[in-house]
């Protein structure tokens, strides 16, 4: 679509005011410009206008929630430089493997390739830069209370459930570690501002049935094919597995390929999930608008933002920046 015209499209929208503008969800903080899962990043991205902030959550030694994308903890702290000797058989560092007392005395930095030392993101925060430390989940949502409480807004939490099928596999029980966490901060109904998320169906199961968990669920799908938990992505994106999610969550959160997809701006093609989902009573929110990696279908951020916006019309989406989300 001529950008002209989706602009004009774009505050037409905006005047009629009944629809709402999609959800911003900070993936992992305004990581964009800060290392991910800082408080500092969570801040900016508070700051930014967002309305939910994304906690990824494994558990330490000692059964204790902490914000990590990863279940290993070596590409996003100095965790080899502290503790040589503490990897396990493949090399890695994993935040099992520390108490959080250990895990404090980390320096969390932007994330890096451990092998080459080399910056995932070049244009970001620099690596190494700074002083960050580790954040319990319940450091965070204490956070992100007083900061609603400072400002009189609701900014929302995402946390999302990592590994769960592995942490039983080591013997850890994830998510029934973390849901009296959030119902202990009051989480746990659905018109609270909270979103749990998950890429395992079989765990998306157990939190409806075995766990009782009453609040918002979003189902996450990796694209094509099988996922963790042998998860099958292919089938939950077709009309019978979306209906069959609609009995369990409240939406989904694929890639934003699912949505927009195309090898140039030429090909660009928006799909017809959002609009499937739609049907089936399920919000879209696609992962992960990032500046600095672009699709090759968009030549720009808000090429991305109408498409996914006013032709998509998805629900949600997770990014690194905020601000330029926020701002149209
Ligand atoms: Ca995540």
């Amino acid at each position: 679509m001529p950008r002209l015209l989706a602009l004009l499209l774009l505050s037409l929208g905006g005047l009629a005011a009944a629809e709402p503008r999609p959800l911003i969800i900070a993936h992992r903080g305004a990581s964009g410009y800060l290392p991910e899962h800082t408080l500092a990043a969570k801040a900016l991205a508070y700051g930014q206008g967002a309305d939910f902030l994304e906690q990824d959550v494994v558990l330490s030694k000692d059964g204790v929630p902490v914000i990590f994308h990863d279940t290993h903890i070596d590409t996003t702290t100095d965790v080899a430089k502290k503790f040589p000797g503490r990897q396990r058989a493949d090399g890695r560092f994993y935040a099992l493997d520390f108490s959080v007392a250990e895990l404090k005395q980390l320096n969390v930095t932007e994330r890096f390739n451990p092998k080459t030392g080399k910056a995932a993101f070049p244009k970001r925060f620099p690596v190494g830069v700074g002083s960050f430390q580790v954040v319990t989940l319940e450091e965070e949502i204490q956070f992100i209370q007083a900061l609603n409480r400072s400002t009189g807004r609701n900014v929302g939490l995402y946390p999302e459930l990592k590994a769960p099928a592995w942490h039983r596999q080591e013997g850890r029980d994830l998510s029934a570690t973390v849901l009296p966490l959030l119902r202990k901060y009051g989480y746990d109904a659905k018109d609270s501002a909270c979103y749990l998320q998950c890429f395992e169906y079989a765990e998306i199961k157990r939190l409806r049935g075995e766990l009782g968990w009453s609040g918002k669920l979003i189902m996450l799908l990796g694209g094509k094919g099988k996922g963790p938990g042998e998860t099958d992505f292919t089938y939950l994106q077709t009309d019978a597995g979306l209906a069959e999610l609609a009995q369990l969550v409240d939406g989904i959160g694929p890639p934003i390929s699912s949505y927009v997809a195309g090898k140039t701006p030429a090909e660009r093609q928006v799909t017809d999930l959002a609009a499937r989902a739609r049907k089936a009573g399920l919000k879209s929110h696609p992962y992960t608008l990032r500046a600095d990696e672009l699709p090759k279908c968009v030549t720009s951020v808000d090429e991305l933002l109408s498409a996914l916006f006013t032709e998509a019309k998805v629900d949600g989406l997770f990014t690194d920046f905020p601000d330029l989300c926020i701002k149209r």
